[in-house]
């Protein structure tokens, strides 16, 4: 099924404690900070009743229809229809939105595909992830991601201090688990639900641990607190700061001070070797959204940066032709992962398909580290006017506004209203402190770089390599250890392997 915006506001007025700037903010959806991020998610479950966009963002499976962002991907076809309704609203939105469900609910796919994990400790908890998958499906929440606790001292074991420093069980009852810690959080405060999960960090190396806990948390639960960071929207007016007025996801820490989480909720706990499991596996599905989000972020770069060039005329400067030409070939690398990762998909353990998972997470280590540079090249062609433009109310006063028409009109086709627009729309995407904020959003939201290259270490084929130097070399087998190598080029091989599988199949 899928709910309408009004079913979606609702549910988040339940009475839940949030803070913002050190205020309890009665109702996310009014508030001024929240509501422009709670009306576009509100706008995506609208979209998807709407004849215009219901083909492309949604899908019909057993008579209903569902989300399409939330379906399980079987073939290369489920991809490029996620791929298509995923840019679809991002251009009727007019920006970029991470966390709006379609990024974080492949999390739980990875989950799903380590049944056989999950079946050692306890095969409840295999069922309970299928019955969470299919209710995503059935009841539509606004389904965000759980994995970062405030940490404490790195050097320290949980347990050798605080030890609510990283979320753990501090009961068992009949109902259930509870749970005391803190996660940080884009979108909890108006979200419904989160997979709450380990984080990347020392949380015991025993086979039992009660920091080795992943679970449903409905974010209307008792017991929790979601203090937010201060947010971009509302502070300066809309005309100057387009992007923050517009698309500012807010994050926030969300406090468990002793949240029960009844065992249907429970989706591994104790056991690290399911967390180890969720941890090497998380993005295996949800790094295609993200890294998607990128295409979108280098469009808006590329769009700012020539039109800027063009209408003072310097696109003709072969050298600023060049600054476009990197900046396309930034966009082009990352279209190019997400299009092979779709082309060379692979299947799962479960069954589903994966992006072809090297081509994603090296896709995703061009997209997230060569970020900075593409918006140092953007912010160098769009010159400095981006930092020194008076605001919309100085080209508005009638005693400064005749200065600026003149001063900021090139010619017939650039005015000095359509300048402003795109120097403040260039300003928030390349300076402005939520500029910075999405830089470092892109940076760290999906982990940290360090563990963005962990998975292209894990996910690389690196016998290819080994093979042909093994042979170039002239090298011995003792140099094998024992092992042997599959040689030649993964892509190629797996490229023939499926073309043989079609051809079998007609
Ligand atoms: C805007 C934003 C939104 C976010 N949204 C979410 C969210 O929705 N859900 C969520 O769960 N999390 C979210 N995060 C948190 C994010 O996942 C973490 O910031 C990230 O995992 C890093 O953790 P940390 O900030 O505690 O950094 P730290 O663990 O303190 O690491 C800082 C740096 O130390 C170095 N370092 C640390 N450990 C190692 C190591 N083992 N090996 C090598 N180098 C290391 C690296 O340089 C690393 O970047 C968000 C973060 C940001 C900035």
């Amino acid at each position: 099924m899928i709910r309408t915006g009004q079913q979606y506001k609702d549910s988040i007025r339940d009475g839940r404690r949030v803070w913002i700037n050190g205020e309890r903010v009665s109702d996310v959806t009014t508030h001024p900070q929240f509501q422009p991020i709670v009306d576009i998610r509100a706008r995506i479950f609208d979209m998807q009743h709407e004849e215009a966009h219901r083909d492309i963002m949604t899908v019909v499976q057993d008579g209903e229809r569902n989300a399409l962002g939330s379906a399980l991907p079987y073939t290369q076809d489920d991809w490029w229809s996620k791929r298509r309704a995923t840019d679809h609203l991002l251009n009727d939105v007019g920006g970029v939105v991470t966390r709006v469900g379609d990024e974080t609910v492949g999390e739980m796919w990875s989950l799903f595909d380590g049944q056989d994990v999950l079946n050692e400790v306890d095969p409840q908890f295999s069922k309970n992830i299928e019955t969470h998958i299919h209710r995503v499906l059935k009841e539509d929440p606004f389904h965000v991601s759980a994995n970062t606790d405030p940490k404490g001292d790195r050097s320290k074991a949980p347990q050798d201090q605080d030890p609510d420093m990283l979320l753990h069980v501090v009961k068992e009852t009949d109902a259930g688990i509870v749970v005391r810690g803190a996660k940080y959080e884009t979108a909890a405060a108006y979200a419904n639900q989160a997979f709450t999960k380990p984080t990347i960090a020392n949380w015991g190396n025993n086979a039992l641990s009660d920091y080795a806990v992943g679970f449903i948390c409905d974010l209307g639960s008792p017991n929790l607190r979601f203090i937010c960071r201060t947010g971009f929207a509302g502070r300066a007016p809309k005309k100057d700061y387009p992007l923050a007025n517009g698309f500012d996801e807010v994050d926030t820490i969300v406090i468990f001070d002793d949240v029960l989480i009844p065992w249907e909720n429970v989706l591994f706990y104790r056991h690290t070797k399911a967390a180890s499991f969720i941890r090497a596996t998380l993005h295996r599905y949800s790094a295609f959204a993200f890294v998607q989000r990128n295409l979108k972020v280098a469009d808006m770069m590329i769009g700012a940066a020539l039109f800027n060039a063009r209408q003072t005329g310097l696109d003709k400067q072969q050298a600023v032709q060049e600054k476009l030409a990197q900046l396309a070939v930034y966009r082009e690398g990352i279209n190019a992962h997400l299009t092979a990762a779709i082309a060379l998909g692979e299947r799962s353990p479960a069954g589903l398909m994966m992006p072809n998972q090297s081509l994603l997470y090296t896709g995703r280590v061009l997209a997230c580290s060569q970020l900075h540079e593409m918006m140092h090249i953007a912010r160098e062609l769009c010159g400095g006017q981006i930092c020194v433009t008076p605001d919309a109310a100085s080209f508005e006063n009638p005693e400064t506004k005749p200065w600026l028409d003149k001063y900021y009109s090139i010619n017939d086709e650039w005015v000095a209203d359509d300048r402003r627009k795109l120097l403040a729309f260039a300003r928030d995407l390349l300076n402005s402190d939520y500029a910075g904020h999405r830089l470092t959003f892109q940076l760290f939201a999906q982990s940290p770089p360090f563990a963005h290259l962990a998975a292209v270490y894990r996910n690389f084929d690196w016998d290819g390599p080994l093979a042909f130097v093994k042979e170039a070399a002239g090298l011995s087998d003792r140099v094998m250890a024992g092992r042997t190598l599959t040689p030649g080029d993964n892509a190629i091989s797996s490229w023939f392997a499926a073309d043989t599988k079609r051809a079998a199949a007609e």
